[in-house]
Protein backbone atom coordinates (compact mmCIF):
# COMPACT_ATOMS: atom_id res chain seq x y z
CA UNK A 1 0.00 0.00 0.00
CA UNK A 2 1.25 3.62 -0.67
CA UNK A 3 0.58 5.87 2.34
CA UNK A 4 -0.54 8.62 1.47
CA UNK A 5 -1.64 11.76 4.01
CA UNK A 6 -5.29 12.50 4.55
CA UNK A 7 -7.05 15.73 5.52
CA UNK A 8 -7.96 16.00 8.80
CA UNK A 9 -10.71 18.19 10.06
CA UNK A 10 -8.50 20.43 11.11
CA UNK A 11 -7.86 21.16 7.36
CA UNK A 12 -11.59 21.88 6.28
CA UNK A 13 -14.13 24.10 7.25
CA UNK A 14 -16.93 23.24 9.37
CA UNK A 15 -18.55 26.04 11.09
CA UNK A 16 -22.34 25.61 10.28
CA UNK A 17 -22.07 22.37 8.95
CA UNK A 18 -23.43 18.94 9.84
CA UNK A 19 -20.77 16.47 10.25
CA UNK A 20 -21.31 12.85 10.63
CA UNK A 21 -18.65 11.49 12.82
CA UNK A 22 -18.02 7.61 13.00
CA UNK A 23 -16.59 6.65 15.94
CA UNK A 24 -15.94 3.62 17.70
CA UNK A 25 -18.14 3.25 21.20
CA UNK A 26 -18.08 0.23 21.16
CA UNK A 27 -17.46 0.03 25.02
CA UNK A 28 -17.57 -3.04 27.52
CA UNK A 29 -21.32 -2.52 29.49
CA UNK A 30 -22.59 -4.24 32.39
CA UNK A 31 -26.07 -3.84 33.74
CA UNK A 32 -26.23 -0.58 31.23
CA UNK A 33 -23.14 1.26 32.51
CA UNK A 34 -20.44 1.53 30.89
CA UNK A 35 -17.27 -0.30 32.02
CA UNK A 36 -14.50 1.18 30.17
CA UNK A 37 -14.43 4.24 28.50
CA UNK A 38 -10.98 4.46 27.00
CA UNK A 39 -12.75 4.24 22.94
CA UNK A 40 -15.01 7.30 24.24
CA UNK A 41 -12.32 9.05 25.54
CA UNK A 42 -10.79 8.52 22.36
CA UNK A 43 -12.82 10.46 20.22
CA UNK A 44 -13.20 13.51 22.49
CA UNK A 45 -10.58 15.79 21.16
CA UNK A 46 -12.73 15.15 17.75
CA UNK A 47 -15.64 16.19 18.80
CA UNK A 48 -14.78 19.23 20.73
CA UNK A 49 -12.76 20.22 17.84
CA UNK A 50 -15.62 20.50 15.73
CA UNK A 51 -18.05 21.85 18.51
CA UNK A 52 -15.49 24.80 19.00
CA UNK A 53 -15.45 25.38 15.21
CA UNK A 54 -19.16 25.86 15.15
CA UNK A 55 -20.11 22.64 13.64
CA UNK A 56 -22.94 20.36 14.45
CA UNK A 57 -21.84 17.28 15.46
CA UNK A 58 -23.95 13.93 14.23
CA UNK A 59 -21.92 10.48 15.88
CA UNK A 60 -22.79 6.93 14.32
CA UNK A 61 -21.09 3.81 16.02
CA UNK A 62 -21.29 0.16 16.17
CA UNK A 63 -21.82 -1.61 19.63
CA UNK A 64 -21.43 -5.72 19.81
CA UNK A 65 -22.86 -7.57 17.11
CA UNK A 66 -26.92 -7.70 16.90
CA UNK A 67 -26.56 -8.87 13.27
CA UNK A 68 -28.50 -6.25 11.35
CA UNK A 69 -31.31 -6.46 14.12
CA UNK A 70 -32.46 -4.75 16.88
CA UNK A 71 -31.63 -5.75 20.36
CA UNK A 72 -32.17 -3.64 23.13
CA UNK A 73 -29.28 -4.33 25.50
CA UNK A 74 -27.62 -3.12 22.42
CA UNK A 75 -28.54 0.36 22.76
CA UNK A 76 -26.31 3.04 22.92
CA UNK A 77 -28.18 5.05 25.35
CA UNK A 78 -25.44 4.02 28.43
CA UNK A 79 -22.72 5.77 25.92
CA UNK A 80 -25.14 8.88 25.32
CA UNK A 81 -25.15 9.22 29.11
CA UNK A 82 -21.36 8.72 29.64
CA UNK A 83 -20.60 10.54 26.64
CA UNK A 84 -22.54 13.49 27.74
CA UNK A 85 -20.91 13.35 31.29
CA UNK A 86 -17.67 13.63 29.56
CA UNK A 87 -18.50 16.35 27.64
CA UNK A 88 -20.51 18.53 30.21
CA UNK A 89 -23.37 18.96 27.76
CA UNK A 90 -25.94 16.98 26.75
CA UNK A 91 -26.26 14.41 23.75
CA UNK A 92 -29.14 14.09 22.28
CA UNK A 93 -29.66 10.18 21.89
CA UNK A 94 -32.08 8.85 19.03
CA UNK A 95 -33.28 5.86 18.97
CA UNK A 96 -32.94 4.74 15.24
CA UNK A 97 -30.24 4.86 12.86
CA UNK A 98 -31.67 6.70 9.88
CA UNK A 99 -35.31 7.16 8.70
CA UNK A 100 -37.51 10.32 9.25
CA UNK A 101 -37.02 10.76 13.15
CA UNK A 102 -33.73 10.88 12.43
CA UNK A 103 -34.19 13.85 9.62
CA UNK A 104 -36.54 15.90 11.44
CA UNK A 105 -33.85 15.67 14.86
CA UNK A 106 -30.79 16.36 12.23
CA UNK A 107 -32.97 19.27 10.78
CA UNK A 108 -33.64 20.72 14.11
CA UNK A 109 -30.43 20.95 15.61
CA UNK A 110 -27.92 23.57 15.56
CA UNK A 111 -24.02 24.72 15.91
CA UNK A 112 -22.34 23.10 18.68
CA UNK A 113 -25.21 20.11 19.32
CA UNK A 114 -23.94 16.59 19.60
CA UNK A 115 -26.49 13.64 18.23
CA UNK A 116 -25.93 10.27 18.72
CA UNK A 117 -27.84 7.99 16.14
CA UNK A 118 -28.41 4.30 17.09
CA UNK A 119 -25.93 1.22 17.44
CA UNK A 120 -25.24 1.23 13.33
CA UNK A 121 -25.19 -2.47 13.57
CA UNK A 122 -29.14 -2.63 13.95
CA UNK A 123 -29.35 -1.71 10.11
CA UNK A 124 -29.04 -4.86 7.91
CA UNK A 125 -27.38 -2.82 5.66
CA UNK A 126 -24.53 -1.71 7.47
CA UNK A 127 -22.13 -4.92 7.44
CA UNK A 128 -23.27 -4.99 3.64
CA UNK A 129 -22.29 -1.77 3.04
CA UNK A 130 -25.54 -1.28 1.18
CA UNK A 131 -25.55 1.52 -1.15
CA UNK A 132 -29.26 2.64 0.10
CA UNK A 133 -28.34 2.68 3.87
CA UNK A 134 -24.86 4.54 3.22
CA UNK A 135 -26.88 7.31 1.29
CA UNK A 136 -29.05 7.77 3.91
CA UNK A 137 -26.53 8.28 5.96
CA UNK A 138 -24.95 11.03 4.04
CA UNK A 139 -28.10 12.95 3.54
CA UNK A 140 -27.95 14.02 7.06
CA UNK A 141 -24.72 15.82 7.04
CA UNK A 142 -22.71 17.74 4.86
CA UNK A 143 -18.94 16.13 5.88
CA UNK A 144 -17.95 12.81 6.91
CA UNK A 145 -15.44 12.49 9.08
CA UNK A 146 -14.11 8.76 10.22
CA UNK A 147 -12.45 8.40 13.55
CA UNK A 148 -12.97 5.16 13.83
CA UNK A 149 -9.66 3.41 12.87
CA UNK A 150 -10.86 0.11 14.60
CA UNK A 151 -13.42 -0.77 12.18
CA UNK A 152 -11.62 0.89 9.25
CA UNK A 153 -10.64 -2.37 7.86
CA UNK A 154 -13.88 -3.05 7.09
CA UNK A 155 -16.04 -1.73 4.37
CA UNK A 156 -19.62 -1.22 5.96
CA UNK A 157 -21.92 1.58 5.11
CA UNK A 158 -21.13 4.01 8.36
CA UNK A 159 -17.31 3.49 7.37
CA UNK A 160 -17.06 3.58 3.63
CA UNK A 161 -20.20 3.72 1.40
CA UNK A 162 -21.30 7.08 3.24
CA UNK A 163 -17.91 8.90 1.79
CA UNK A 164 -19.19 8.28 -2.00
CA UNK A 165 -21.94 11.11 -1.78
CA UNK A 166 -20.37 13.80 0.73
CA UNK A 167 -16.57 14.99 1.45
CA UNK A 168 -14.99 12.93 3.77
CA UNK A 169 -11.87 13.45 6.17
CA UNK A 170 -9.95 12.40 9.05
CA UNK A 171 -10.80 12.75 12.58
CA UNK A 172 -8.12 13.87 15.24
CA UNK A 173 -7.30 10.33 15.94
CA UNK A 174 -7.86 8.60 13.22
CA UNK A 175 -4.68 10.60 11.75
CA UNK A 176 -2.80 10.07 14.72
CA UNK A 177 -3.40 6.15 14.32
CA UNK A 178 -2.11 6.34 10.68
CA UNK A 179 0.79 8.76 11.57
CA UNK A 180 2.09 6.29 14.23
CA UNK A 181 1.68 2.95 12.44
CA UNK A 182 3.42 4.76 9.23
CA UNK A 183 6.43 5.72 11.34
CA UNK A 184 7.19 1.95 12.10
CA UNK A 185 6.82 1.07 8.28
CA UNK A 186 8.84 4.33 6.88
CA UNK A 187 10.89 5.51 9.75
CA UNK A 188 11.74 2.99 11.99
CA UNK A 189 13.80 3.42 14.81
CA UNK A 190 16.86 0.81 15.10
CA UNK A 191 17.42 -1.09 15.87
CA UNK A 192 13.72 -2.16 15.26
CA UNK A 193 12.52 -4.59 17.72
CA UNK A 194 9.00 -6.83 16.73
CA UNK A 195 7.46 -8.67 19.30
CA UNK A 196 4.74 -10.73 17.94
CA UNK A 197 2.80 -13.51 20.19
CA UNK A 198 -0.93 -14.23 20.39
CA UNK A 199 -2.64 -17.68 19.50
CA UNK A 200 -2.13 -18.31 15.85
CA UNK A 201 0.64 -18.34 13.24
CA UNK A 202 -2.28 -18.16 10.73
CA UNK A 203 -3.84 -14.92 11.84
CA UNK A 204 -0.51 -12.86 11.53
CA UNK A 205 0.94 -14.48 8.69
CA UNK A 206 1.10 -11.23 6.67
CA UNK A 207 2.70 -9.46 9.81
CA UNK A 208 4.94 -11.52 10.52
CA UNK A 209 6.36 -11.50 7.08
CA UNK A 210 6.17 -7.94 6.93
CA UNK A 211 8.34 -7.56 10.32
CA UNK A 212 10.45 -10.14 9.22
CA UNK A 213 11.36 -7.64 6.10
CA UNK A 214 11.93 -4.40 7.73
CA UNK A 215 12.41 -5.38 11.55
CA UNK A 216 16.21 -6.25 13.16
CA UNK A 217 14.94 -8.79 15.49
CA UNK A 218 11.72 -10.56 16.03
CA UNK A 219 11.08 -11.78 19.22
CA UNK A 220 8.06 -14.86 19.19
CA UNK A 221 5.95 -16.48 21.61
CA UNK A 222 2.83 -17.45 22.50
CA UNK A 223 1.05 -19.90 20.68
CA UNK A 224 2.13 -18.51 17.51
CA UNK A 225 5.92 -19.74 19.24
CA UNK A 226 4.67 -22.96 20.10
CA UNK A 227 3.88 -23.63 15.94
CA UNK A 228 6.89 -22.59 14.56
CA UNK A 229 8.89 -24.60 17.60
CA UNK A 230 6.60 -28.08 15.97
CA UNK A 231 7.34 -26.83 12.58
CA UNK A 232 10.97 -27.61 14.13
CA UNK A 233 10.20 -30.56 14.76
CA UNK A 234 10.12 -30.14 18.41
CA UNK A 235 7.23 -32.47 20.43
CA UNK A 236 5.39 -29.88 22.56
CA UNK A 237 3.25 -32.32 24.00
CA UNK A 238 -0.24 -30.74 24.66
CA UNK A 239 0.45 -27.43 23.68
CA UNK A 240 -1.85 -25.81 21.66
CA UNK A 241 -0.08 -25.18 18.17
CA UNK A 242 -1.55 -25.16 14.27
CA UNK A 243 -1.18 -28.17 13.11
CA UNK A 244 -2.67 -27.24 9.99
CA UNK A 245 -0.01 -24.33 9.60
CA UNK A 246 2.94 -26.10 9.84
CA UNK A 247 4.03 -26.45 6.21
CA UNK A 248 3.49 -22.64 6.52
CA UNK A 249 5.47 -22.36 9.59
CA UNK A 250 8.37 -23.87 8.25
CA UNK A 251 7.84 -21.70 4.91
CA UNK A 252 8.23 -18.45 7.70
CA UNK A 253 11.44 -20.60 9.17
CA UNK A 254 13.16 -20.89 5.97
CA UNK A 255 12.67 -17.63 4.90
CA UNK A 256 13.71 -16.49 7.86
CA UNK A 257 16.69 -18.02 7.14
CA UNK A 258 17.61 -15.92 4.27
CA UNK A 259 16.68 -12.33 5.88
CA UNK A 260 18.72 -10.52 7.57
CA UNK A 261 16.27 -10.17 10.62
CA UNK A 262 17.13 -12.40 13.73
CA UNK A 263 14.10 -14.43 14.67
CA UNK A 264 14.12 -15.27 18.26
CA UNK A 265 11.96 -18.41 19.75
CA UNK A 266 11.47 -19.22 23.54
CA UNK A 267 14.45 -20.44 24.97
CA UNK A 268 12.36 -21.60 27.69
CA UNK A 269 8.45 -22.55 28.53
CA UNK A 270 6.44 -22.67 31.58
CA UNK A 271 4.34 -25.58 31.18
CA UNK A 272 1.21 -26.60 32.75
CA UNK A 273 -0.86 -29.73 32.99
CA UNK A 274 -4.28 -27.33 33.73
CA UNK A 275 -5.06 -24.20 32.37
CA UNK A 276 -6.78 -22.77 35.80
CA UNK A 277 -5.27 -20.15 37.75
CA UNK A 278 -2.68 -20.99 40.38
CA UNK A 279 -2.05 -24.04 38.31
CA UNK A 280 1.43 -25.80 38.89
CA UNK A 281 3.91 -25.50 36.47
CA UNK A 282 7.31 -26.11 35.16
CA UNK A 283 9.91 -24.19 33.27
CA UNK A 284 11.65 -26.64 30.80
CA UNK A 285 13.39 -26.19 27.75
CA UNK A 286 11.32 -26.78 24.18
CA UNK A 287 13.07 -30.22 23.77
CA UNK A 288 11.75 -31.48 27.11
CA UNK A 289 8.23 -30.98 27.28
CA UNK A 290 6.69 -34.47 28.80
CA UNK A 291 3.00 -35.79 26.91
CA UNK A 292 -0.44 -34.60 28.70
CA UNK A 293 1.97 -31.12 29.41
CA UNK A 294 1.18 -27.73 27.66
CA UNK A 295 3.77 -24.29 26.81
CA UNK A 296 1.63 -21.82 28.39
CA UNK A 297 3.89 -18.72 28.39
CA UNK A 298 7.66 -18.29 27.72
CA UNK A 299 9.94 -19.16 30.71
CA UNK A 300 12.22 -16.96 32.88
CA UNK A 301 15.37 -17.06 30.59
CA UNK A 302 13.21 -16.14 27.43
CA UNK A 303 11.51 -13.49 29.11
CA UNK A 304 15.70 -12.03 29.86
CA UNK A 305 16.85 -12.90 26.52
CA UNK A 306 13.67 -10.71 24.89
CA UNK A 307 14.14 -7.90 27.30
CA UNK A 308 17.51 -7.67 26.45
CA UNK A 309 16.58 -7.19 22.84
CA UNK A 310 14.10 -4.96 23.59
CA UNK A 311 16.56 -2.98 25.86
CA UNK A 312 18.81 -2.43 23.30
CA UNK A 313 15.97 -1.03 21.14
CA UNK A 314 15.29 1.88 18.82
CA UNK A 315 11.88 1.13 18.16
CA UNK A 316 9.41 -1.84 19.48
CA UNK A 317 6.64 -2.90 17.80
CA UNK A 318 4.06 -5.70 19.98
CA UNK A 319 1.19 -7.68 18.85
CA UNK A 320 -0.43 -10.24 21.04
CA UNK A 321 0.16 -11.68 24.17
CA UNK A 322 3.42 -13.98 25.27
CA UNK A 323 1.18 -16.60 27.22
CA UNK A 324 -2.03 -16.90 28.33
CA UNK A 325 -2.02 -14.30 30.73
CA UNK A 326 -5.59 -14.27 31.15
CA UNK A 327 -4.88 -17.00 33.74
CA UNK A 328 -2.18 -16.21 36.14
CA UNK A 329 0.53 -17.55 37.04
CA UNK A 330 0.92 -17.60 33.03
CA UNK A 331 1.17 -13.67 32.34
CA UNK A 332 4.52 -13.39 33.62
CA UNK A 333 6.29 -13.82 30.80
CA UNK A 334 4.00 -10.97 28.71
CA UNK A 335 4.66 -8.70 31.97
CA UNK A 336 8.11 -9.42 31.88
CA UNK A 337 8.44 -8.32 28.54
CA UNK A 338 6.19 -5.76 29.30
CA UNK A 339 7.92 -4.17 31.93
CA UNK A 340 11.35 -3.90 29.20
CA UNK A 341 9.26 -2.14 26.86
CA UNK A 342 7.88 0.48 29.90
CA UNK A 343 11.17 0.64 30.78
CA UNK A 344 12.68 1.55 27.40
CA UNK A 345 13.56 4.64 26.23
CA UNK A 346 12.97 3.56 22.49
CA UNK A 347 9.24 4.98 21.01
CA UNK A 348 7.25 1.96 21.27
CA UNK A 349 3.88 1.23 19.75
CA UNK A 350 1.29 -1.43 20.81
CA UNK A 351 -1.52 -3.00 19.01
CA UNK A 352 -3.92 -5.58 19.07
CA UNK A 353 -6.92 -6.50 21.60
CA UNK A 354 -5.79 -8.72 24.03
CA UNK A 355 -2.20 -7.21 24.07
CA UNK A 356 -3.44 -4.15 24.92
CA UNK A 357 -5.90 -5.02 27.50
CA UNK A 358 -2.73 -7.06 29.28
CA UNK A 359 -0.86 -4.38 29.41
CA UNK A 360 -3.93 -2.24 30.87
CA UNK A 361 -4.23 -5.40 33.62
CA UNK A 362 -0.72 -4.51 34.14
CA UNK A 363 -0.63 -0.71 34.77
CA UNK A 364 1.72 -0.52 31.98
CA UNK A 365 -0.07 1.35 28.72
CA UNK A 366 1.00 4.75 29.90
CA UNK A 367 4.43 3.48 29.36
CA UNK A 368 4.04 2.54 25.97
CA UNK A 369 4.43 5.56 23.61
CA UNK A 370 1.27 4.74 21.62
CA UNK A 371 -1.32 2.26 21.89
CA UNK A 372 -3.29 1.64 18.90
CA UNK A 373 -7.05 1.19 18.95
CA UNK A 374 -7.33 -1.27 16.13
CA UNK A 375 -6.60 -5.08 16.38
CA UNK A 376 -7.67 -6.77 12.83
CA UNK A 377 -7.75 -2.71 11.85
CA UNK A 378 -3.63 -2.54 13.15
CA UNK A 379 -2.56 -5.54 11.59
CA UNK A 380 -4.11 -5.17 8.16
CA UNK A 381 -2.40 -1.67 8.55
CA UNK A 382 0.86 -3.08 8.86
CA UNK A 383 0.53 -5.62 6.70
CA UNK A 384 0.19 -2.92 4.04
CA UNK A 385 -3.08 -3.82 3.21
CA UNK A 386 -5.50 -0.69 2.12
CA UNK A 387 -8.28 0.30 4.74
CA UNK A 388 -11.47 0.54 2.70
CA UNK A 389 -12.59 3.31 5.76
CA UNK A 390 -9.05 5.31 5.16
CA UNK A 391 -8.85 4.54 1.45
CA UNK A 392 -12.23 6.53 0.74
CA UNK A 393 -10.96 10.04 3.00
CA UNK A 394 -9.98 12.94 0.89
CA UNK A 395 -5.38 13.12 0.60
CA UNK A 396 -3.66 16.02 0.79
CA UNK A 397 -2.69 17.44 -2.56
CA UNK A 398 0.54 19.28 -1.17
P1 LIG B 1 -4.11 -9.85 20.14
O1 LIG B 1 -5.57 -9.64 20.46
O2 LIG B 1 -3.22 -9.08 21.06
O3 LIG B 1 -3.81 -9.64 18.69
P2 LIG B 1 -4.51 -12.71 19.82
O4 LIG B 1 -5.97 -12.49 19.75
O5 LIG B 1 -3.80 -13.16 18.61
O6 LIG B 1 -3.79 -11.41 20.43
O7 LIG B 1 -4.18 -13.84 20.90
C1 LIG B 1 -4.52 -13.73 22.24
C2 LIG B 1 -4.76 -15.09 22.84
O8 LIG B 1 -3.65 -15.94 22.68
C3 LIG B 1 -5.01 -14.98 24.32
O9 LIG B 1 -6.34 -15.39 24.59
C4 LIG B 1 -4.00 -15.93 24.94
O10 LIG B 1 -4.53 -16.68 26.00
C5 LIG B 1 -3.64 -16.82 23.77
N1 LIG B 1 -2.34 -17.47 23.98
C6 LIG B 1 -1.16 -16.87 24.19
N2 LIG B 1 -0.19 -17.78 24.42
C7 LIG B 1 -0.77 -19.00 24.34
C8 LIG B 1 -0.31 -20.34 24.49
N3 LIG B 1 0.96 -20.61 24.77
N4 LIG B 1 -1.21 -21.33 24.35
C9 LIG B 1 -2.51 -21.06 24.07
N5 LIG B 1 -3.01 -19.82 23.92
C10 LIG B 1 -2.16 -18.79 24.05
MG1 LIG C 1 -7.29 -10.94 20.18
Amino acid sequence: MKIVAKVSIEQVEVAGKRVLVRADLNVPLADGVVQDDTRIRGVLPTIKNLLERGACVILVSHLGRPKGKVVPELRLDPVAEHLSKLLGRPVRKLDQVVGEEVEKAVAESKAGEVLLLENVRFEPGEEKNDPELAARLARLADLFVNDAFGTAHRAHASTAGVAKHIPAVAGLLMIKEIEALTRCLEQPGRPLVAILGGAKVSDKIGVLRRFMQLADTLLVGGGMANTLLAAKGYDLGDSFYEAESLDLAKTLLEESGQSRCRLELPVDLLIAQELKPNASYQVVSPEAVPAGWKAVDIGPETVKEYSKAVAAAGMVVWNGPLGVFEVPPFHQGTEGVARAVAESRAYSVVGGGDVVAALEKLGLADKISFISTGGGATLEFWEGKELPGIAVLQEKTS
